[in-house]
């Protein structure tokens, strides 16, 4: 059949940005569910550079995050990963993100997607204002995180409710650090990576000590 880019002219990419340290299920069925029900052509996922708002943990470097981010999302032909935060020198800021997908794909409808936890920061993101002619905004309904927030335009965000994954970076990187099983909470792929790279071993995740 047509694919809604074919039905609307213009392309309708997502944008899935995330730290991604580890990327799980919970963002690929996020980004699964925006795109089949607003139409999405490719959900492009966006691993950061330094997280603004994670500068109180120690990150795992951007060229793990962002090779388990494409072993994850490699057997999908509507994902994409791109380098463009983690090229970009300095701390990642969803405007800088959205500008530079904007300038690469001038002829697409960006939707970015952000689980409900993450809209509420954006309030705090540099230029706020600016980011809501850039894209439309889909937040998730994550559980045990809801959607609370005044000062953002009407319509600017919608809101998606997606199946109860209760999967959380932290939660994966606690279970690694423990020698606990991160099977099924992540894709088979980047359990592996974890396992080879010996990534979230010895650490404390909480601690913001740089080694
Ligand atoms: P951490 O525990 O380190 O904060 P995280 O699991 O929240 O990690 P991020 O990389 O911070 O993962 O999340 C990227 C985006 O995906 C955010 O918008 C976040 O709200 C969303 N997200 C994360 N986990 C889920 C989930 N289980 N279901 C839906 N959305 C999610
Ligand atoms: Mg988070």
């Amino acid at each position: 059949g047509m694919s809604p880019a074919e039905r609307t002219g213009r392309p309708r990419v997502g944008v899935m940005g995330g730290t991604f340290d580890p990327i799980h299920h919970g963002h690929l069925v996020a980004a699964s569910e925006v795109a089949a029900s607003y139409g999405l052509d490719e959900v492009v996922f966006v691993p950061t550079g330094k997280p603004s708002f994670k500068q109180d943990r120690k990150v795992t470097s951007a060229e793990h995050r962002y090779l388990m981010t494409v072993i994850a999302t490699a057997s999908n032909p509507r994902f994409m990963v791109s380098r463009v935060d983690i090229d970009r020198p300095g701390l990642t800021y969803t405007v800088d993100t959205l500008r530079d997908l904007s300038a690469q794909r001038p002829d697409a409808d960006l939707f970015f997607i952000t689980g409900a936890d993450a809209v509420a920061q954006i309030l705090a993101w540099k230029d706020a204002s600016a980011l809501w002619g850039m894209a439309h905004f889909v937040a998730v309904n994550r559980p045990g995180h809801n959607l609370s927030i005044d000062g953002i335009p009407e319509g600017a965000v919608t809101t998606l409710e997606v199946p109860a994954l209760a999967i959380s970076s932290t939660d994966c990187r606690r279970r690694a650090e423990a020698g606990k099983p991160v099977w099924y909470l992540v894709p088979d792929g980047v359990v592996q990576y974890i396992a080879k790279h010996g990534l979230y071993r010895g650490q404390s995740v909480e601690s913001n000590r740089d080694e």
